[in-house]
């Protein structure tokens, strides 16, 4: 049954009021160049009038840093004690872009791989809270979710996908948590089901939104990258392209690219003491970085940056999509293409990885097959 409503826009600030009523709503508020998800503010409103968030909205179950447990070594106090997942309030995030919970449905995949190793940290974050997404009608030209197996108005990873059809808005449940959510909108906003003659208006309305917003995607000259011939070679043949030292040439390893992607998870575990006491943390890193591999007798297995730059489109586009059934690493949200300073641009990369592959000769590896 398609359970999809339709609402006046002007009544979305009174559904995500009555949803505050219960939970933490968060809502992206644009300030000056910076796009941020903040608590959603009855008095500030809400604005849909952006592209996507500054940062992504990974913080949310993947803080920066987080305590995973403390420790004493005298007193009462001595042992140590696994950390509580900071907060227990249910939270919805309003205005996710769909790349955004795709990168999370990604992640889950990494966080949550089995019962034996799941992250109870992430798992828990992702279980008290609801994504409310809005599609793209009018995607960023760093943008590519098509290529990555997602789409403008993709659902994947969403509680319910929210389309903007300008004075309406069409609420569409994806999961049972989505439909819990919707079952709380209050009798005060008018809703109309998404059929009937007018249903059946507002649905025609979003799919021409869909279509033209993909049509918008398809025109980019970065559109039909395809990871096809990456795929189909080796890693040690991807790995040996004579590609990645003009790729890495001009990069500075400064780290915005992994540090604004939602799909980037690297991270650094220490201890910190203080006396007879101290706390071990888990603290966001990235690849970029040559302390990252760095080993306690100062080895370093990726010393130059040559190897930095290529660990980081090789998991994206190789390691990731053996390990996850063919998903890459990288959910097109453009950020890392916005952000870098010196404008490397993960879409040519890709580009330059697929032209590279289709040239290379066949290693005869099983998985090294020529490719056309
Ligand atoms: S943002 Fe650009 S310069 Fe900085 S590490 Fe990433 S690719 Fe290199
Ligand atoms: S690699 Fe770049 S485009 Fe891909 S998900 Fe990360 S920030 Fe977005």
């Amino acid at each position: 049954m398609n359970d999809a409503m339709i609402f006046s826009r002007l009544d979305l600030p009174r559904i995500i009021a009555a949803w505050s009523a219960t939970r933490a709503v968060y809502v992206p508020a644009v300030s000056g160049a910076l796009t941020a998800f903040t608590l959603f503010d009855p008095e500030r409103g809400l604005s849909l009038d952006y592209g996507n968030s500054t940062l992504s909205p990974k913080p949310f179950f993947f803080p920066q840093t987080e305590c995973l447990l403390r420790f004493s070594t005298r007193g009462e106090d001595a042992g140590l004690a696994v950390a509580e997942p900071q907060g227990t309030q249910k939270r919805v995030i309003f205005g996710i872009r769909p790349c955004d919970a795709g990168a999370f449905s990604l992640l889950d995949r990494v966080f949550c791989q089995d019962k034996g190793s799941t992250d109870p940290s992430w798992a828990s974050r992702r279980a008290r809270t609801a994504l409310v997404g809005i599609g793209c009608n009018a995607p960023d030209a760093a943008c590519f979710c098509t290529s990555m197996g997602g789409g403008p108005h993709h659902a994947r990873g969403l509680d319910i996908l929210a389309t903007d059809l300008g004075d309406e808005v069409l609420l569409t449940p994806i999961t049972d948590k989505g439909r819990a959510l919707m079952a709380e909108i209050p009798a005060v906003a008018a809703a109309t089901p998404a059929r009937g003659a007018r249903g059946g208006t507002a649905l025609g309305r979003a799919e021409m939104l869909r279509i033209n917003a993909e049509a918008v995607m398809a025109r980019s000259p970065f559109s039909g990258l395809t990871l096809e011939a990456v795929a189909r070679r080796s890693q040690r043949t991807v790995h040996a392209l004579g590609i990645w030292a003009k790729i890495a040439e001009t990069c500075l390893n400064c780290g915005a690219c992994t540090f604004t992607c939602p799909t980037c998870h690297c991270f650094d575990i220490q201890d910190e003491t203080k006396g007879p006491s101290g706390r071990r943390v888990r603290n966001w890193d990235t690849c970029m970085s040559w302390l990252f591999t760095a080993h306690a007798s100062g080895h370093t297995p990726r010393p130059t940056k040559v190897e930095r730059v290529r660990q980081r489109f090789l998991h994206k586009f190789k390691y990731m999509p053996m390990n996850l059934d063919g998903r890459p690493g990288c959910v097109g949200c453009g950020r890392c293409v916005r952000q870098c300073p010196v404008n490397i641009d993960i879409r040519e990369v890709l580009r330059a990885m697929d032209v590279a592959c289709r040239a290379a000769p066949p290693s005869g590896a099983s998985r090294d097959e020529a490719v056309s």
